[in-house]
């Protein structure tokens, strides 16, 4: 059943050392807990969460070990990102609350007790029912760990992972031969897990799986309510580089607007050992900003509701910030990227196993939502940049909040609940049906050249990866008028496919890698296309 007492998780996320790891996240779940439980009680009523299996789950937060070296401890409070401590939050209380049984770990030596009193692999009398685990949600770097620690289990345990992945890997990242035949192998991929073991932060190639979180509101507080909406702009940028080179921009709202920050500013410069100088540091903020520095998340939320505008500078890419300010009712500035930004191209995604291009700071936004909510505009053309300032400043509508189902709490919940209900990647734990069913599917024969993704999404569908074994066959082609001249089993993410000049079919031949997201110009590809809620994109009609 489900857990509405916090106290239980609040023992549970006990610091495993000084630094203060959960501090973050302890913080954001219990400032949220009261919207959990009313979301909870809320799903509750629309479906039915009293016949679930009580599932034992470790979550393995590779991010905050001291062996990432990346600091997010240190950082949490000092403008370091939270995208990625949003997720975890939000995934933690998520299995919490849905009444799962958790244990969290974050050091490896953590990690290595608890895989220590696992039973050795080649225990003869362990049967995989045994396993003390259900489930694992891990990070990249918690993975590797993990390998190293479980040794000669892997094999065993590998099906049981979630990979918390917040940009996603594609099956041609993730297959380590044909990664590094193609000489795309990073130390992020190769990891050879069905793509949809890797839950991402937005639905981007269905191929992984979406995860998502909850975009955090304050309503109805005390210092929330009755906020009256000024002629403000709060720039979206928590460090001072984030600002570098966007002057001729920000002057341009600060025609129209008052320039508001929220940047954290690092006075702490370090002496250079070398020459026993201290270097001046370089303050890319105009003098005209109001800058209030990093604000509580609280604060935060009421200086977005006294803002028309929340301009973004191109970077971070994809964080929960925009979707918090259209939901406080702020039009969100997107900032156009032309050519898009991808791995060829962009130092931040050289080595990210995924080949998706950005055609904008924040592409979900610029996909799903737009205008009224946000406008992508070119921030190099300053006609452009007023003609849409213009626009929002004499728009009609007030100002309203948007906010999609899928980043509120009772959607993650009814999203999670789904996944833990029925995805199943072990071969030995029964499945209980196909999950999402053929019902909800469709096939299709892709125009020439575009990928499952394209495909699908101009009939208002989503590729959904999990039926592709089904099209795999001559047959399925003959079904669309097409008689194969020749057969062809090839391991590339580009099958099943016709070259329709020639009739020549090809059939994937390694099942990791069928992909959404692989075309080739003179290919129609065979999809299958699902059905989904609006608004709760991972999900068909009637599969919660
Ligand atoms: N945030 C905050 N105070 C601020 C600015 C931002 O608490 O002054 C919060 C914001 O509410 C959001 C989180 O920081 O939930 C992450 O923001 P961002 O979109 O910048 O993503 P990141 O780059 O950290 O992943």
């Amino acid at each position: 059943d489900v857990q509405l007492d916090l106290d239980d998780l609040m023992k549970t996320l006990v610091d495993p050392n000084e630094r203060g790891s959960y501090a973050w996240i302890r913080r954001r779940i219990r400032g949220m807990w009261p919207r959990w439980t009313t979301a909870v009680k809320e799903l509750g009523k629309k479906q039915d969460l009293g016949k679930r299996r009580k599932k034992k789950i470790l979550v393995h937060l590779g991010l905050l070990s001291k062996q990432s070296g990346w600091k997010f401890a240190e950082n949490q409070f000092k403008g370091g990102p939270l995208g990625e401590l949003v997720q975890w939050s939000d995934l933690i209380t998520t299995l919490y609350i849905l009444g799962h049984d958790l244990t969290i770990t974050s050091e490896t030596e953590q990690l290595a007790n608890i895989l220590s009193q696992l039973p050795a692999a080649n225990s003869p009398c362990q049967s995989r029912k045994e396993l003390p685990v259900q489930i694992i949600y891990t990070d990249i770097v918690g993975l590797r760990q993990f390998k190293k620690h479980v040794k000669g289990g892997y094999g065993k345990f590998s099906c049981l992972l979630r990979i918390v992945d917040s940009f996603g890997t594609e099956p041609a990242y993730n297959h380590r031969p044909y990664a590094r035949a193609h000489k795309i192998l990073t130390s992020w991929g190769g990891n050879d897990l069905l793509p949809q073991q890797f839950y991402t932060m937005f639905p981007h190639s269905p191929d992984n799986s979406f995860m998502g979180f909850v975009v955090e509101r304050h309503l109805n507080t005390s210092k929330s309510k009755n906020i009256e909406r000024k002629n403000i702009a709060v720039v979206y940028g928590k460090n001072e580089y984030m600002w570098q080179g966007k002057e001729k921009y920000i002057e341009e709202i600060h025609k129209k607007l008052e320039v508001h920050g929220t940047t954290y500013i690092d006075n702490s410069t370090k002496p250079n050992p070398k020459k026993g100088t201290t270097p001046k540091p370089v303050h890319p903020i105009p003098n005209y900003v109001v800058n209030h520095g990093l604000l509580t998340a609280e604060d935060f939320h009421v200086l977005l509701r006294q803002a028309k505008v929340f301009v973004g500078l191109g970077f971070p890419y994809e964080g929960p910030a925009p979707l918090e300010a259209i939901a406080n009712g702020a039009v969100f500035l997107n900032v156009k990227f032309h050519p898009p930004h991808s791995s060829k191209n962009t130092a931040f995604f050289k080595g990210k196993p995924t080949s998706r291009e950005l055609t904008s700071q924040h592409p979900y936004i610029e996909q799903f939502i737009g205008p009224p909510y946000s406008y992508t505009v070119d921030i190099n053309n300053m006609g452009e940049v007023e003609a849409v300032l213009n626009k929002v400043l004499n728009q009609s509508s007030k100002f309203e909040s948007y906010m999609p189902y899928e980043y509120t709490e009772e959607g993650m919940l009814q999203r999670m609940n789904a996944y833990i209900e029925h995805q199943n990647y072990c071969q030995f734990q029964k499945r209980k049906s196909k999950w999402p069913p053929s019902s909800a599917v469709t096939y299709f024969l892709a125009e020439q050249g575009l990928d499952c993704k394209e495909a699908c999404w101009k009939q208002n569908l989503i590729c959904e990866p999990g039926h592709f074994l089904e099209l795999n066959s001559a047959e399925k082609f003959s079904k669309f008028g097409k008689t194969c001249a020749q057969e062809e089993y090839v391991g590339d993410i580009f099958y099943p496919a016709i070259d329709d000049k020639n009739k020549d079919c090809y059939f994937q031949k390694e099942e990791i890698l069928f992909s959404c997201v692989g075309k080739r110009d003179y290919l129609k590809r065979l999809c299958p296309c699902r059905n989904y809620i609006k608004t709760q994109t991972a999900l068909c009609q009637g599969c919660d």
